[in-house]
């Protein structure tokens, strides 16, 4: 019906499922400009296998000449980054989303996959305020025997340092990235964007947790909880079942309160 989106790999595009009525979201991907079709592969097999009401649902997929269509949930909401990059989030606000993320990463390190592209950017929206985890792409599915990474993926300012030291990583990765989303939540931004990637992964290495702006006007609960995620020592940081049992949560407003954000951004974005 109309393109929504363009992606490195393909554009997107919303349309109606005859049979049922229902609003779709198609990604269009030729496979012959494509340098690793392994990864769209992997992150079609993922999304089939791990369907969860905080994840954007993979519906079918079709060979249409040289481009591989997937279809998936449509989320008329907008990205997490427009939210973040228009408005102003309460605490409320933040906590909320930052359960439902849980509950996907939960879900998904429960199944041993690790997500490794946690942002804002992958974070999609309904306008009721529903919050769904996308862009599975990075992925890597674990196994008891083999459950630890070394591979450096991800996106350079939200990577954890053990990932950036080349060190043996595992789920918690995912954990670090959600703390550095809830900067992005706190301002707008993750620290060190305006350095180039590099040097952002060099910071990363040698500062370990960020420093938060007016950290002190932020609740004793929400800066126990970014310290929590932002832990240095991956020992020591909390896994995602520990977090969502973490008293910041309980300051979560009602998912319908990130209507009136997901208005102002899409009405903001229609004014640049
Ligand atoms: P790539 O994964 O190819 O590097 P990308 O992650 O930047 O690209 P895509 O996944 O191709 O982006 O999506 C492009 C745009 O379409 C994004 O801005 C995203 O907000 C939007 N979009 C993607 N999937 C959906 C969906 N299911 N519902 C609504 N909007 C979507």
């Amino acid at each position: 019906m109309e393109k929504i989106g363009q992606g490195a790999s393909g554009t997107v595009h919303t349309a109606i499922e005859t049979a049922t009525g229902m609003e779709v979201a198609i990604k269009q991907m030729n496979l012959s400009q494509q340098p690793k079709k392994e990864l769209i592969i992997n992150e079609i097999l993922v999304m089939k296998e791990n369907r969860h009401p905080n994840v954007v649902n993979y519906l079918d997929s079709f060979l249409v000449g040289e481009e591989l269509w997937v279809v998936m949930e449509y989320l008329p909401g907008g990205s997490l980054t427009d939210v973040v990059t228009e408005t102003c989030m309460d605490e409320g606000q933040i906590a909320a989303v930052c359960r439902e993320v849980l509950q996907a990463l939960e879900f998904l390190h429960y199944n041993h996959v690790i997500h490794r592209d946690i942002k804002s950017d992958n974070i999609l929206l309904g306008m009721d305020g529903s919050v769904k985890l996308t862009d599975f792409g990075f992925c890597a599915q674990i196994s008891a025997e083999h459950s630890k990474r070394t591979t450096m993926v991800g996106t350079p300012y939200w990577m954890a340092p053990e990932v950036v030291t080349r060190k043996q990583y595992g789920p918690t990765v995912d954990v670090w990235s959600l703390g550095i989303m809830a900067i992005e939540m706190i301002e707008g931004e993750p620290p060190y964007l305006n350095e180039n990637p590099l040097r952002a992964l060099y910071l990363i290495a040698t500062n370990g947790k960020p420093e938060i702006k007016d950290r002190d006007k932020l609740s004793h609960v929400f800066q126990d909880f970014l310290d929590q995620c932002l832990e240095v020592q991956v020992d020591e940081r909390a896994s995602a079942s520990q977090l969502l049992k973490h008293p910041f949560l309980k300051l979560a407003r009602p998912l319908s309160s990130l209507h009136p954000l997901i208005v102002a951004a899409k009405e903001a974005a229609k004014n640049h």
